[in-house]
């Protein structure tokens, strides 16, 4: 498939799913604008890679995505040095996990704020560029947790259950301009926070790290298997390809079985 001459945002694209998804855009023909922080250094050595890797154009923009200006800016910026914004990938998010009367205020605006409502000054600030150019692709990184709640986690599945409704809302808006609007819903990711997570786990509750990986992380994942960032990236590289022109305000699962039960 090709995303020649079609442009890429991608938040939170400098590590994880949303590097995975920066890649894959980037390997099929599209520049990209990778967002997110950082180690400056590190981030520069991974824009400059995809840039020669794959013989594209790819910037960076610091914009924090707790910050409505910034992230206006940032699709302003995008639009003016890449031409156009053609597939809109939001996709950064924090986690924080307390009990529901303890979770720090500033917690729950960070997460909502990060997680659900960036999305929507991307989205508005993109749509009018994807309305002219007749052509669009917005992608959201939900989570099992936008179908699914798990305790200690209300700002998180809050934010995600809320990305699902901002997605078809959208998906309504502009069905008749050629712009699509869906999520991808994972479960768990394999990606260095969470292999990260692994060794800390084995020591406080005694266990091996096959016991950590199917008893602890993949609990609730019925294939007792690790979703991979490439199988991601893949499913955001179809819902931007023509073959997925009828697909929007979907909410595409790929979580081992999660939801099912
Ligand atoms: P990650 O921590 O590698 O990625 C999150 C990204 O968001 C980082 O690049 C970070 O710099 C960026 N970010 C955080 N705060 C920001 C801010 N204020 N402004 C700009 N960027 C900011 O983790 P990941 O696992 O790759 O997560 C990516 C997305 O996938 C998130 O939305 C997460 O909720 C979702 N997700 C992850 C999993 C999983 O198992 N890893 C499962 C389901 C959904």
């Amino acid at each position: 498939m090709s995303l020649q001459n079609k442009t890429a945002v991608v938040t939170g694209g400098g590590t994880g799913i949303g590097l995975g998804i920066a890649r894959a855009m980037a390997g099929a023909g599209a520049s990209v604008m990778l967002n997110g922080f950082g180690d400056a250094a590190e981030i520069e050595r991974i824009r400059a890679g995809i840039a020669s890797e794959f013989k594209v154009k790819a910037f960076y923009s610091p914009a924090d995505m707790t910050k409505p200006a910034e992230i206006a800016a940032m699709i302003k910026t995008a639009e003016s040095e890449l031409g156009s914004v053609d597939i809109l990938v939001n996709n950064a998010g924090i986690q924080h996990v307390a009990p529901i009367e303890e979770f720090p205020i500033d917690k729950w605006d960070a997460v909502l704020a990060i997680n659900l409502m960036s999305a929507f000054h991307t989205i508005r600030t993109a749509v009018p560029g994807m309305k002219a150019c007749k052509w669009g692709r917005i992608i959201n990184t939900a989570s099992a947790h936008s179908l699914v709640a798990s305790p200690f986690k209300a700002a998180y599945v809050t934010a995600k259950h809320g990305l699902i409704g901002l997605s078809k809302t959208v998906a309504l808006e502009l069905a008749t301009f050629g712009v699509t609007c869906n999520c991808i819903s994972p479960g768990y990711v394999w990606t260095p926070l969470v292999e990260k997570q692994i060794p800390d786990q084995m020591k406080t509750r005694g266990m091996t790290e096959g016991q950590v990986k199917r008893d602890v992380l993949l609990a609730a994942q019925p294939t007792k298997q690790f979703v991979t960032v490439e199988q991601v990236a893949s499913l955001a590289l179809y819902l931007a390809s023509d073959a997925a022109a009828n697909i929007t305000g979907a909410n595409i699962s790929i979580d081992g079985g999660w939801t099912a039960q």
